[in-house]
């Protein structure tokens, strides 16, 4: 699943191709992915047809598309949600959903969705913060992200360190493998208890997480299965920069241990037995 660099170089890409342009008509060519919009296609199609966009937002792992009417387009890429720019006329993607189209001729957005888990919905008065997603907590890239508070909210949980970096209530945009590798350099197990960390450990966990997202970013993200791509259809290159998150059985970087995969969560948690060994004080 997508985390925030993915997010973001989608956001960044999708910039330069609808803000300020007027949508000319959208689309629908499967009902999925904007099941969230409970009045139906139709209505999401009516209400789009004539408004113009502005620049893209992105808070954690949502990104939604501004309108300058106030209101917005909120999107989850979901498993293997992506958003591409074509020329208009160029042959559909085999999973194409949603097409946008503008007044202009200078290409379409389209919403290609194989496993069809994220999609779009309409969100009145979204435009500067859609409602459906005012819980999350800020992310680490965030102008007004407080480091201090997201470690104090993370000392204050009383659950195991993954979970809680998972948690988007506590800091947001952060999934399984910006984890695993955060933990990795802050040489932490995944289940040390949250109310176990000292201070300094709870600002060193998330700024590992703030470091390797913002690593991550610079390549264009990492294409984990090759469902993610950036708006050009472009793959990023960070599964390179992989210490621990699918290595399991190679040697960790740091002491040469073979990676260890372990269940966490109905998926896998990766680590370095010796440099992440169990702590005392564990809550799995
Ligand atoms: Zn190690």
């Amino acid at each position: 699943m997508p985390e925030l660099p993915e997010v973001e170089v989608v956001r960044r890409g999708l910039a330069d191709f609808t803000t300020g342009r007027t949508i000319d008509a959208v689309e629908v060519l499967h009902p999925r992915p904007v099941r969230r919009h409970l009045a139906g296609p139709d209505d999401f199609i009516a209400r789009l047809k004539g408004q113009v966009f502005t620049a893209p937002a992105r808070r954690g792992k949502y990104l939604w598309l501004p309108l300058a009417s106030g209101d917005a387009v909120l999107t989850h890429l979901g498993m293997s949600g992506q958003f591409r720019v074509q020329p208009v006329g160029a042959p559909d993607e085999a999973h194409l959903r949603v097409r946008f189209r503008f007044a202009d001729d200078l290409g379409e957005v389209r919403f290609v969705d194989q496993r069809m888990f994220g999609g779009l919905s309409y969100s009145e008065g979204g435009a500067e913060l859609p409602g459906e997603i005012a819980h999350i907590a800020r992310d680490p890239f965030d102008p007004l992200y407080d480091a201090e508070a997201a470690a104090a909210a993370l000392r204050r949980r009383k659950t195991g360190l993954k979970r809680a970096l998972l948690d988007q209530t506590v800091v947001s945009g952060i999934g399984n493998i910006y984890a695993d590798e955060a933990l990795w350099r802050a040489k932490m197990h995944y289940a040390k208890a949250t109310d176990s960390l000292k201070p300094l450990q709870a600002r060193e966990i998330l700024r590992h997480a703030h470091e390797v997202m913002a690593e991550a970013l610079g390549v264009g993200g990492t294409s984990f299965d090759a469902l993610y791509v950036n708006v050009n259809g472009e793959s990023g290159y960070f599964e390179r920069g992989l210490n621990v998150y699918g290595q399991e059985g190679s040697p960790c970087p740091r002491d040469g241990r073979p990676i260890r995969r372990e269940p966490f969560m109905n998926r896998s948690s990766f680590r370095c037995p010796r440099c992440q060994p169990v702590p005392r004080l564990a809550r799995w």
